[in-house]
């Protein structure tokens, strides 16, 4: 394993260039805009209610810290610039988030939603019972980091053992699983082709939302959730 820092900075440019272009694209799409015109008024004002600006403002804060580790400090030893061969781009991909979402499925069911300290943990999360895009921020700070750890982990522990991975598949995974992730919590009414898909994983996430009771644990896939009977 080597630090290539010039395909981290690769990877760092095409995350951020990716992101602005495809919020860019989506928005334009008038169905979309108009589903943020409403999750902008709903988290307004949701921040003006005392509890949210300093979880809110600490989630972030987390965030960025952890992300900053890895793409500057462990995804570098485990991404490269060369070409690979044609079937793993998209391979490597889906390794990365159905590992990911696999510890995560096994995190949020049995611990988040298993253990007295984690679960106080995650009811900061589950305070949002009609979630919007604001409420995927919503999230302890401790909660936070054991979510990037986790997608970290899957990506950077792959990399060592089957990599190294090409910087677009790294980029494509993070930017997947960010998104699916905030994609999750927006409120999202839309129940028409195309939108059907963005519906169907809005309104799953929004079940897991209404109490703690409830299955839908993993967070890319509804397919551990089915696998393990835990889908609602
Ligand atoms: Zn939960
Ligand atoms: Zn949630």
């Amino acid at each position: 394993m080597t630090y290539d820092w010039f395909a981290g900075l690769v990877l760092l440019a095409a995350v951020f260039l990716t992101t602005r272009l495809g919020y860019f694209l989506a928005f334009k799409v008038p169905a979309l805009q108009r589903m943020r015109v409403i999750n902008r008024e709903q988290d307004a004002l949701k921040m003006a209610k005392g509890h949210y600006p300093p979880v809110v403002k600490s989630s972030i804060r987390v965030g960025l810290v952890t992300n900053l580790v890895f793409f500057l400090a462990l995804a570098p030893f485990v991404i490269t610039l060369e070409a690979r061969p044609a079937w793993r781009y998209l391979i490597d991909v889906v390794l990365i988030l159905l590992v990911f979402d696999f510890f995560y499925y096994l995190a949020h069911r049995f611990l988040l939603h298993g253990v007295g300290y984690f679960v106080r943990v995650h009811a900061v999360h589950h305070q949002a019972h009609e979630p919007t895009h604001i409420d995927a921020y919503l999230v302890h700070p401790l909660e936070t980091f054991i979510g990037q750890a986790l997608f970290i982990a899957s990506a950077t522990g792959l990399g060592a053992l089957a990599g190294p991975f090409h910087v677009g598949s790294v980029a494509l995974a993070y930017l997947l699983y960010v998104n699916i992730n905030l994609v999750n919590h927006t409120a999202v009414d839309l129940p028409y082709f195309p939108f059907k898909t963005l519906n169907y994983i809005t309104t799953k996430h929004a079940i897991h939302h209404i109490d703690m009771s409830k299955g839908n644990y993993a967070t890319i896939t509804m397919m551990y959730d089915y696998a393990f009977g835990t889908l609602d």
